[in-house]
């Protein structure tokens, strides 16, 4: 077969190829996110773009912008378009087609915002929305009507954001999004950190992040001294495909966990990117070798031209059950869809129970075994000690978000 790569960078261009770039400026993450790819002309000088490529490219043009940095670019297959990183990072023309059902908003966040940074719809915890930009923009990203840096949060609707966990005390739990919080500056990262951390009723702190597979260099010694100063704090993160478990990603997260920063993972479940049981097996591994968490498997959300990326619910059940039982159960992420209209996570568990009475269950095992489990005598499970172990606490405030 005969290979053609793309012909090398025109005269004039600035450098895009790992080859072209001196060490210095490829490993410092200031570098990676200035130059990220985002035109076509660009792309076509990393890959040999394919027709629907070219045609995704122009008809995404009014839609949802293109951006990647030259880190995950240089992961892209130079010849094969479907590569799960090109899959991820260039538009195929689909996405130009809508279809009805499909919704700008498909976690139905915009009607639970109490504050303009502030996204609260669960009863504990909240989305605090501190940047608008990131170091790709995914095609099947489901924020893709607030994300790409044209309407960055302003200082005061972030103060009103930290005012509203402030004087909401059901909340114990505050994940930064956006955008990627990551592309904030160590020192205005840790600012808005120390202003959370002030606030004695949040118990814990999230920050979801792709920079660990996008530009993994952004995890450096400085910032993680930094999040360490504000424990209990989670990283989640968002590798898709094996792929992208380079040496440097895995350094990446490495360099968190030494820090002492649990990583977890959330992969959404994409058509002809990661949708076979080898391709979620060899990710799912790969990541807890690299001492990250598999957390959540999404299933694709319902959001405006991704209807080509997703997967049927049976499809994404039977994925599942190739993982669940055939390897280590810490490998192995919930199923969940996020309920179209912002109605939250439904695990999507696939059912292993074939008959249930007071006295026995049938189950059938991961490997098509059917095996009975007998029911306790007992059936009373009150738990006599927690009156006297949670005596004077008020029970928890289970009201919906904000909208309660
Ligand atoms: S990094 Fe996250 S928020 Fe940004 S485009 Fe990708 S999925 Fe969307």
């Amino acid at each position: 077969m005969v290979v053609h790569l793309p012909t090398l960078s025109p005269l004039g261009a600035s450098p895009l190829r790992r080859g072209d770039v001196p060490d210095a400026q490829w490993n410092d993450w200031r570098w990676q996110l200035g130059h990220m790819l985002t035109s076509p002309e660009e792309l076509a000088r990393v890959v040999a773009l394919s027709p629907e490529e070219t045609e995704g490219l122009a008809a995404s043009a009014s839609l949802f912008r293109v951006g990647l940095t030259p880190y995950y670019a240089s992961l892209m297959d130079p010849v094969h378009a479907t590569c799960p990183i090109r899959m991820q990072a260039i538009p195929r023309a689909l996405e130009a087609d809508i279809r009805e059902e499909e919704l700008r908003d498909p976690l139905g966040e915009d009607s639970h915002m109490p504050a303009p940074s502030i996204v609260h719809k669960y009863p504990d915890r909240v989305l605090f929305l501190v940047v608008d930009r990131c170091g790709i923009y995914c095609r099947h990203c489901n924020r893709r009507r607030l994300v790409g840096g044209d309407e960055p949060p302003t200082t005061s609707e972030l103060d009103a954001g930290l005012e509203y966990i402030a004087r909401t005390p059901r909340i114990r739990d505050v994940l930064l999004s956006g955008g990627d919080p990551l592309l904030l500056s160590t020192r205005r990262l840790s600012h808005l950190l120390r202003r959370l951390r002030a606030i004695p009723h949040v118990e814990t702190i999230r920050i979801g992040t792709r920079l660990p597979v996008v530009c993994p260099m952004r995890i450096d010694d400085e910032l993680v001294a930094a999040l360490r100063e504000f424990h209990p704090l989670f990283i989640n993160t968002h590798f898709n495909h094996v792929k992208e478990l380079t040496p440097e990603a895995r350094a990446g997260c490495e360099r968190l966990v030494d820090g002492g920063i649990p990583v977890g993972n959330q992969t959404v479940l994409l058509r002809g990117i990661n949708s076979s049981v080898r391709s979620l097996r060899a990710l799912m591994r790969g990541l807890l070798r690299s001492r990250v968490r598999p957390y959540y498997l999404f299933q694709g959300d319902t959001v405006i031209g991704t209807d080509h990326l997703r997967t049927p619910i049976e499809t994404a059940m039977e994925l599942y059950r190739g993982l669940r039982g055939w390897m280590n159960s810490m490998a192995v992420p919930m199923l969940v869809m996020d309920a179209p209209g912002g109605h939250g996570k439904v695990p999507l568990v696939p059912s292993y129970l074939e008959s249930i009475d007071e006295h026995e269950v049938v189950v059938t095992t991961y490997r098509g075994v059917r095996v009975a489990y007998p029911q306790p005598r007992e059936r009373d499970c009150t738990v006599p000690y927690d009156a006297i172990q949670f005596a004077g606490e008020p029970p928890d405030d289970d009201r919906e978000g904000s909208r309660e």
